[in-house]
């Protein structure tokens, strides 16, 4: 987490409708939050897609994923 975190100017404040509460255990991304980076707010939204500036949301599922990439970076070096 750094300082003065500002959303980008593609934030037109939408997110905020959408935003999501720290869950009282466990990780966001296992609560269906996802992350948007540019207006740097996790959100519950069902698309993959920003409501608010449009960019890709970053989704997280488990284990799963880290092993791919695990296995990628092994297959280039
Ligand atoms: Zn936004
Ligand atoms: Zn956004």
């Amino acid at each position: 987490m750094s300082r003065n975190e500002t959303p980008h100017p593609s934030c037109v404040g939408i997110c905020k409708q959408y935003v999501a509460k720290k869950p009282f255990a466990g990780g966001r991304y296992e609560y269906g939050q996802k992350r948007c980076q540019m207006c740097i707010k996790f959100i519950l939204w069902e698309g993959l897609w920003c409501p608010c500036c449009g960019y890709r949301l970053r989704t997280q599922t488990r284990i799963g994923r880290l092993k791919e990439k695990f296995r990628a970076s092994v297959r280039i070096s």
